[in-house]
């Protein structure tokens, strides 16, 4: 018998959320903006041509650094591009949390914080939120080898406040302290500006939701120059090519019209808001979000049924089995006729059940 088995790296991976493919699908599962990319994305996407397949991208992704450093009023060398940010903050994990002590973040939070520190064998400690869903600070200056949480937080789109923020990484100035704003743009602000007074802060966003481009996998961080430069020399010694020719410019074109970028996420907050109170007058219960989703729970509904029976009617959302939050359901905003959809099957839904 051979013994290869036990030298074996084994993990439990990230579970990503469905992608079915269902025709006439309402798919409020994954985050994903339900507009489409800029007009001005759509149109180079259409003039590109196949060489643009043949020849290896740019490895310094220049073209799309120089347009997020304008758009964030950066110089480029605080900007760093990868694929989705997921893959920046697996960058980020294995340049910066090398100290041995646990990194800190929430109990409740993205499902992959953890999948990577046990990637990488990264030590960590889950601080509970508090009763109402809320980062509790002070949980954050105790010693460790560097924190990470989302602002907003996801799956709950609850936001700490800048101050708060700015309290955790003043606390932590030996460690990388990384801010996950993945959804930043739908209301919260962001903690960009504090990269010029703190060393250690890093700011990760992404194109995924606000720009509409998670097929593109586009993921960016800022910080200062040197924490750029250990995340490109990170980079340069796994995959010098990581964003292809098509997305590093289909980029550019999403981040230079601002005007569509704007319009698009105040459409999707009214959304948003007009869902909460509908919801809300059914008797469901949520915190306020700053995200495109909205995390909810109805005292007399099951949520495992209920997400049952809008598969059944192919209405997407998300459901995660975890402790505190295992009678939750994560709704994202979709146009204001599709969550007409879902709040009509939901009224059908309690009424059927006898719910009131
Ligand atoms: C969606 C999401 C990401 C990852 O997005 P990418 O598609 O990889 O850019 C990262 N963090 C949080 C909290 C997210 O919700």
């Amino acid at each position: 018998m051979s013994n290869w088995e036990s030298n074996i790296r084994k993990v439990i991976p990230y579970t990503p959320g469905e992608q079915p493919d269902a025709k006439d699908m309402i798919k409020l599962n994954t985050n994903e903006n339900p507009y489409p990319p800029s007009p001005k994305v759509t149109a180079l996407l259409k003039s590109l041509d196949s060489d643009e397949l043949r020849l290896y991208p740019d490895p310094k992704v220049q073209v799309l650094v120089d347009a997020l450093a304008k758009r964030y009023e950066v110089k480029p060398s605080q900007v760093f591009v990868g694929v989705g940010s997921d893959d920046v903050l697996a960058m980020c994990y294995l340049t910066f949390f090398n100290s041995g002590k646990p990194i800190l973040f929430p109990d409740i939070t993205y499902s992959f914080y953890d999948v990577w520190a046990n990637l990488y064998n990264i030590p960590f400690k889950d601080l509970p939120l508090d009763e109402n869903l809320c980062i509790v600070k002070e949980d954050y200056y105790q010693d460790n080898g560097g924190v990470i949480f989302p602002n907003p937080n996801a799956p709950t789109g609850v936001e700490t406040s800048l101050a708060d923020i700015e309290d955790i990484v003043a606390h932590n100035p030996d460690v990388i302290c990384i801010v996950d704003e993945a959804y930043i743009d739908f209301g919260c602000e962001s903690a960009i500006p504090l990269i010029e007074k703190y060393d250690n802060l890093i700011v990760v966003q992404t194109f995924s939701k606000s720009r509409s481009m998670a097929g593109s996998r586009i993921g960016f961080a800022i910080g200062n120059e040197r924490l750029i430069k250990y995340l490109n020399d990170v980079k340069y010694s796994f995959n010098s090519y990581t964003i292809d020719r098509v997305s590093m410019k289909l980029g550019a074109a999403a981040v230079e019209d601002e005007a569509y970028f704007q319009e698009t996420n105040k459409k999707i907050i009214a959304t948003r808001e007009r869902t909460k109170e509908r919801l809300e007058a059914l008797g469901f219960e949520m915190p306020d979000s700053k995200s495109n989703f909205l995390f909810i729970s109805h005292p007399k509904i099951n949520a495992k049924k209920l997400l049952a029976a809008l598969r059944e009617r192919n209405i997407y959302v998300r459901y995660f089995d975890k402790p505190r939050i295992d009678n939750m359901l994560r709704v994202t905003i979709g146009t204001d006729e599709q969550m007409d959809c879902f709040l009509a099957f939901i009224k059908e839904y309690m009424e059927k059940e006898n719910i009131c």
